[in-house]
């Protein structure tokens, strides 16, 4: 039986505006088409099957709770990519392309490079990069089993050759196990205690372990730094996500740590969200890069 979409429509948009979610409109809009598959205009013409209304409330029930969009539909699209997630894995930001667009402008001058993605969670960077560098051979690497697990059925729906692999990226058993990487690019944990404190709603939802960056917010960026710098081929190239106000220090970190060309980049948005900067060595200026 089919039945007019209208009514629902409009019912559990108004329901969500009182809850007061913010975009509720187009929260409702991505749960018709997940549900029955097709566009909503086309749905408000032609109206839904009637097995489709429960599962829309329920959805809205759940969003109405401040559970993310994202988790509710279980999939989200990242650098063009449809990456499944849910509880336990963070959910991919458009911020995050800023760090792809880097490493692979980046990756122009190098031939079939190794890359290194630390605390990987759904994989969505590795991925992005695999369907932009297919030549290019990349690891992802999580502690967190949950994590890996949309890792992998994204690395699997996609039939992208990333590998991945369970391990702590602070453990230095793991960075001496891996051998040496042209690119080593990392969004890690990056809050600080304080942000820790002030998350919205949704990001509650997330896992804190794939947000909390200790009390500067710097942990990860210390840690790595020190830990993977010495497995990064001569003329690697280093290039990490951060929060808006830890530019200066995390290019003040490598640039200790012997980087050069150590830079910071902004988000569509403007604020700073990348840093990189390149192990010295011949490697890349014989390229010609
Ligand atoms: N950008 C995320 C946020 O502000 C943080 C992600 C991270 O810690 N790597 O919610």
């Amino acid at each position: 039986m089919v039945i007019d979409a209208r009514p629902l429509y409009r019912e559990l948009t108004a329901f969500l505006e009182g809850h007061a979610i913010p975009d509720a409109a187009f929260d409702v809009r991505c749960m018709f088409e997940q549900v029955t598959g097709e566009r909503l205009e086309r749905l408000l013409e032609e109206g839904i099957p009637a097995e489709d209304e429960n599962p829309l409330r329920n959805m809205a029930q759940r969003r109405a709770f401040g559970e993310p969009l994202q988790y509710i539909l279980g999939e989200w699209e990242f650098f063009g990519l449809r990456i499944f997630v849910g509880k336990g894995v963070l959910i991919p930001r458009p911020d995050t392309e800023t760090l792809v667009e880097a490493v692979l402008d980046d990756c122009r001058g190098r031939t079939s490079p190794r890359i290194a993605d630390l605390c990987c969670g759904s994989g969505c960077i590795a991925l992005a990069l695999w369907s932009q560098r297919p030549d290019a051979e990349i690891l992802g690497i999580d502690l967190s089993e949950a994590a890996l697990a949309y890792a992998r059925q994204n690395t699997a729906f996609h039939r992208a050759p990333v590998q991945l692999l369970q391990g702590d990226v602070l453990a230095a058993e793991t960075a001496q196990s891996c051998g040496k990487w042209d690119v080593i690019v990392s969004n890690p944990p990056y809050l600080t205690t304080f942000e820790m404190g002030q998350l919205q709603t949704e990001v509650r939802s997330e896992p804190p372990e794939a947000l909390a960056g200790g009390t500067d917010g710097l942990d990860y960026y210390r840690a790595i730094t020190e830990l993977w710098t010495p497995m990064l081929a001569d003329g690697g190239l280093l290039a990490y996500e951060i929060g808006e106000q830890q530019g200066a220090a995390v290019a003040d970190l490598l640039r200790a740590h012997g980087y050069i060309q150590v830079r910071i980049l902004r988000d569509l948005a403007k604020h700073d969200r990348v840093v990189l900067g390149l192990r010295p060595g011949a490697a890349r200026s014989q390229g010609g890069a």
